[in-house]
């Protein structure tokens, strides 16, 4: 069972907001597409695994732990009685071949990629120093597991630790035990483990930007256009003409802005503003004194969630 569900990961959130707002520099515009791509990745597997595991097992999605000032992240723990998995997702599509130990693209000029087993060994040994001070004495093994059907690796090496996209039926069928059972400790286990969970973990890569760069608006939530008119409590898009209340499109652009600039406060004023002037003040204070804490008062009152 899912025990920690996948959500989606706060650097792709707001690699994702940036795009929208401003042109993204050639690097980041990549990293972006990585951070897509592996994230549909990771929600393909989660499809399989949430209809092949049915006996006793806990599953948590995308764990990012802490462990000696590092964090290190985890695609899929799947917990069953006697073992732990700890599983890296890769979503490579198209042709690549193996050559001694290292991983390089078909396509000329062959091009080298990380090999996911490295990373893969890394976490491995972070979380059986983790797994030690939280004094468990559990068996850890890890997979990476390839779900895309469109990958092809050639002179593939027989690794254990490494499943291919038919495989991974057959992969997740093995692991699942049919006799044994969990017990408090495993779900013990599973929840010290979600409560390490750091999702304000640092980026790998963290983007460059700053509020003056950002285009500024009121973004339709199915098409993106800032363009719309407004009747009564509602917004009309000017390009999909779906309608949205007010509200919540004032709630999405104060979530935009405070994931993007945490260190900024909450104020009419700014909202106002990052709202590009679009929608009266007045309307910004009632859902903003609706929705979130008032802190402060009067002229210098700011709202936090
Ligand atoms: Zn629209």
């Amino acid at each position: 069972m899912i025990y920690k569900a996948r959500t989606i990961p706060r650097e792709l959130e707001v690699y994702q907001l940036l795009n929208s707002r401003k042109n993204l520099l050639d690097n980041e515009r990549k990293h972006l597409y990585a951070l897509q791509k592996g994230y549909e990745g990771e929600l393909l597997f989660d499809n399989v695994t949430s209809s092949v595991t049915k006996a006793e097992c806990l599953i948590l999605n995308d764990l990012l732990l802490p462990h000696n000032k590092n964090t290190f992240q985890i695609d899929s723990l799947i917990i069953v009685p006697e073992t732990i998995y700890i599983v890296e997702v890769k979503n490579f599509e198209g042709d690549y071949f193996f050559e001694k130990d290292r991983l390089y693209t078909s396509i000329p000029p062959h091009s080298e990629i990380t090999n996911p087993l490295i990373q893969l060994n890394r976490s491995e040994s972070l979380f059986r120093q983790l797994l030690q001070q939280l004094g468990s004495n559990m068996t850890i093994q890890s997979y990476v597991v390839f779900v895309n059907p469109e990958f092809t690796l050639y002179q593939a090496p027989i690794i254990k630790q490494i499943v291919y996209p038919g495989q991974i039926n057959k992969f997740l069928k093995s692991i699942s035990p049919i006799s044994l059972r969990l017990d408090n400790n495993h779900y013990l286990l599973a929840d010290k483990l979600k409560s390490l969970h750091n999702p304000n973990a640092p980026f790998y890569f963290p983007p460059t930007y700053q509020y003056d760069e950002l285009q500024k608006g009121i973004p339709c939530s199915y098409c993106d256009s800032l363009e719309f008119t407004t009747k009564g409590s509602y917004c009309y898009c000017s390009v999909c003409s779906k309608k949205e209340t007010m509200e919540k499109r004032i709630l999405r652009i104060v979530q935009h802005f405070a994931m993007l600039f945490p260190e900024m406060k909450i104020t009419t004023n700014a909202i106002f503003d990052w709202g590009s002037g679009k929608l009266a003040k007045r309307v910004i204070r009632r859902v903003l004194q609706q929705h979130l804490n008032t802190k402060g008062v009067h002229q210098w009152s700011y709202y936090e969630f």
